[in-house]
């Protein structure tokens, strides 16, 4: 048997002598630094349910099933956080920028896989003429907002946010003249719909 050298029964002393270097994690929380990628976390204010994160999302922990029967279609957008790989895709490409981060959330183990899922809902815009998907009615919104003067060049976008504003109004409590509403003299359409209206008449 060879005795152990003289150099490593030293370092065995120190490092028995010497303060614990691992974390007393999880008697002791751990505090990760700012910048850690941790689960990713959608802002339901601003998030417009586009579905850009989800075509970007390497590991399909992000899905998206688009519900067009029934009396309101629904766009559903489903984050699994147990196939998550931390990347940041999804937030480097979000549309608004804003509508998911990374968060410093990092302990997320268990033993429930379903329970590592959330779903959330957005309400889907269909052609008003041949019922094809034209995509989420808070995405039209932004894209009003966004264009500034420019959205008034197109019909769709002012009905998106004349819709929400009513129902803004409604929701407050407000009385809205049933014979000032744009959607009386135009529809949403898309762009298939349009461009045929436009060319034939
Ligand atoms: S961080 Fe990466 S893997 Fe996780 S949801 Fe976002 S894009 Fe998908
Ligand atoms: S890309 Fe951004 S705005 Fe679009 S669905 Fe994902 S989080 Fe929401």
């Amino acid at each position: 048997m060879r005795l152990p050298k003289l150099r490593e029964l030293k370092e065995a002393v120190t490092a028995v002598m010497s303060p614990r270097f691992t974390t007393r994690f999880p008697a002791t929380p751990c505090v990760v630094p700012e910048r850690y990628r941790g689960k990713p976390e959608f802002d339901l204010d601003l998030c417009v349910g586009c579905g850009a994160c989800v075509n970007v999302c390497p590991t399909k922990a992000l899905t998206q099933v688009d519900e067009l029967d029934g009396d309101r279609p629904v766009r559903k957008i489903t984050l699994r956080y147990d196939t998550c790989i931390f990347c940041g895709n999804c937030q480097d490409g979000c549309t608004t920028e804003r509508g998911i981060k990374l968060s410093n959330e990092w302990d997320l183990a268990g033993l429930d896989r379903e329970a590592m899922a959330e779903t959330h809902e957005n309400e889907l815009q269909l052609c008003e003429k041949c019922g094809a998907l034209i995509g989420t009615k808070k995405h039209l919104v932004w894209l009003y907002e966004k264009l500034g003067p420019l959205a008034y060049t197109n019909p769709s976008l002012l009905l998106a946010k004349n819709a929400e504003l009513l129902k803004e109004a409604m929701g407050n409590g407000q009385a809205v003249p049933a014979d000032v509403q744009t959607s009386d003299f135009m529809r949403i359409l898309c762009p298939k719909c349009k461009c045929e209206l436009n060319i034939r008449l």
